[in-house]
């Protein structure tokens, strides 16, 4: 296993006619040694790039990478001692299960009868090498419980199944550091829920150094020890999981992390209160230290409460949606600092109806504040 370390990283893509554009900018990223690292962030933020300058699948066009200390910005692919898993599973199709598994294990006699001879003992394999690969693929089928499949080709088995061959094939290689793009985005919710919690019990038995790319914000917190924001190709937080949720560094990852989304609201801050769309809210003392400014203000849906309309310290709002999820109601008020989301406890909600007015209450010391524009760093009170 290894470390993986990136230092101002940056990748500038060719375009047409000269325009060049900056798909990654000054990513520095120190991964330990057996940790689960995920990049996260929306379409377009360049994860996916980062990840494949990784893997030597792109071109590094500024800073250093290193792999165990070993600077490899121009050690290619197959010299780098990586794994790589792909949404799209890439297995072979006239390969079988244990072909497939096997497929790595066999960068020099790639075809399909060197295979199938080191598989069943047959043919042309050496005995020696053989015996090796049969051992690998029966161990890395144990692992992933696919031992019922060996002998079955991709088309003959369900999406979740694929993705295991994959990730037993890239297993079975025994790599430095395994890379993972978007691996579960073709499996349906529910499965998708499954694989994503084998994934993070097989990171525990291999104790490998994983690099796994996910736009999914809920996957990644599931699956991290390490959770790297980015957004517009710059990391916007790396820290753990939990970190990004109590303390985002800005108002990106405040929207980003947590479902449903963080309220957040444009005004400022005049004399300890928040003020927006005419509406003020006393914050408390520690807030009148900060002085008259312009400001974001956020709270979670889980710390909102509903009071009575007009009650104080509140604002009014009339309730235009209620999703009742069973344990909890998600609902959406329109106030006069725009649409505010509540999360709240189903026995709390059962007298609520649409329409009707509330007030909305939150607590200060669980609001968050930020400056102005769209990655607007965090304010602390
Ligand atoms: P993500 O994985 O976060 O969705 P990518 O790393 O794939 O994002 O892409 C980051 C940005 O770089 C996007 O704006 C994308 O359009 C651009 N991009 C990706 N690949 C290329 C390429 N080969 N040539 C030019 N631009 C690219």
């Amino acid at each position: 296993m290894a470390t993986v370390q990136l230092t101002k990283v940056g990748k500038v893509y060719a375009g047409e006619r000269g325009v060049h554009f900056r798909a990654v900018e000054a990513v520095d990223l120190a991964i330990q040694d057996g940790e689960f690292c995920v990049l996260v962030g929306p379409s377009g933020c360049g994860k996916s790039t980062t990840l494949r300058m990784i893997a030597g699948l792109e071109e590094i066009s500024e800073g250093v990478l290193e792999i165990d200390g070993r600077m490899v910005n121009d050690v290619p692919a197959k010299d780098r001692d990586i794994a790589f898993v792909f949404q799209n599973y890439a297995l072979y199709p006239h390969l079988t299960v244990a072909e497939n598994v096997a497929f790595g294990l066999e960068t020099r006699r790639t075809h399909r009868n060197a295979l199938v001879a080191a598989l069943t003992g047959a043919g042309t394999a050496r005995g020696e090498e053989s015996a090796v690969i049969r051992a690998r693929v029966a161990e890395v089928s144990k692992t992933l419980g696919l031992d019922a499949l060996l002998h079955r080709y991709p088309r003959e088995l369900s999406g979740g199944q694929r993705q295991r061959v994959a990730v037993g094939r890239a297993i079975a290689r025994d790599p430095k550091v395994f890379l993972f793009d978007e691996p579960l985005s073709n499996l349906d919710a529910r499965l998708r829920i499954e694989t994503r919690t084998e994934l993070r019990m097989l990171h525990r038995r291999l104790a490998a150094t994983i690099v796994y790319v996910t736009h999914d914000q809920e996957e990644a917190m599931t699956l991290a020890d390490r959770l790297v924001v980015m957004h517009k190709g710059r990391i916007q937080q790396n820290a753990s999981a939990q970190e990004c949720y109590e303390n985002p560094a800005n108002r990106f990852v405040a929207g980003f992390i947590g479902t449903p989304p963080m309220n957040i609201v444009d005004g400022h801050l005049k004399a300890g209160a928040f003020v927006a769309n005419g509406v003020s809210v006393a914050l408390g003392a520690e807030h009148a230290r900060l002085g008259d400014r312009a400001s974001a203000l956020g709270f979670r849906p889980d710390r909102v409460r509903l009071v009575a309309p007009n009650a104080p310290s509140s604002v009014s709002a009339s309730i235009a949606a209620i999703e009742r999820l069973g344990d909890r109601t998600d609902v959406a008020l329109d106030s006069p600092w725009g649409r505010v989301v509540a999360r709240l406890d189903a026995d709390a909600t059962r007298a609520l109806r649409e329409g009707e007015a509330a007030g909305i209450a939150f607590d200060a010391a669980h609001a968050h504040l930020f400056e102005p524009g769209e990655c607007g760093g965090r304010i602390v009170a």
